[in-house]
């Protein structure tokens, strides 16, 4: 999970209170997500919806606020519940510095850990991720495993590349490695910290290490 820049203004069928459905408010997520779903970061993956970061039910006077709205993926969107109203706003915060975000790849699960003081709103943003990537249970479902996996099989291609090019710093491997840090590439809340795990690579790869900017 990474921050967000969304434009300032709010699309017309959100203003005139029409739906948040429409097609000016999919397209504008849509391109200020560059296609990611906000809370996995998962590209065009499976079918998106628009989601109410504080929720219909407690937040009705939010259903057409532009600055409440994100593009989801089903996944995420199916286990980000009422109770999760209060996780780090991804518009306003910076989730991939707030939030450390990596891989127990033997324990076969992902861990998260604030990096700051703990907050409610970093306590309710770790749990989601752990029920997104872990799963709600101890036990995975056949779609939290699949999700698992993806996941796990992204980052793990990421850390070979990293250790092609610690072990051969050529142009090549460079290049495959700035590639997968573009705005456009998934899972970069995982690959950033990767990056500054090593003084070597932050040395090298610390300036595409730039979240959605615009
Ligand atoms: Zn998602």
């Amino acid at each position: 999970m990474i921050r967000v820049y969304k434009h300032n203004e709010a699309p017309n069928s959100l203003l005139r209170h029409i739906s948040w459905t429409e097609e000016d408010v999919i397209n504008r997520l849509q391109a200020d997500q560059h296609g990611k779903c906000y809370l996995c970061e998962r590209i065009r993956f499976t079918d998106f919806q628009v989601e109410h970061l504080k929720s219909r039910s407690n937040f009705p006077a939010l259903a057409y606020e532009w600055s409440n709205l994100f593009w989801s993926c089903s996944y995420c969107n199916a286990k980000k519940l009422a109770s999760f109203d209060n996780i780090l706003n991804p518009a306003q915060q910076n989730v991939e510095e707030l939030i450390h975000q990596s891989f127990d790849f033997p324990n076969t699960k992902a861990i998260f850990s604030t990096t700051a003081e703990s907050t409610e709103q970093s306590t309710a943003t770790i749990k989601i991720l752990e029920r997104l990537f872990n799963g709600t249970n101890r036990i995975r479902t056949i779609r939290e495993q699949r999700f698992y996996e993806y996941a796990m099989s992204k980052i793990t291609s990421f850390q070979n590349m990293v250790t092609d090019w610690l072990n051969d710093s050529s142009k090549e491997n460079e290049h495959a490695i700035i590639e997968e840090l573009s705005v456009t590439s998934e899972f970069l809340g995982f690959k950033y910290w990767i990056i500054k795990s090593n003084e070597h690579l932050l040395m090298t790869f610390g300036k595409y290490i730039i979240w959605n900017k615009g």
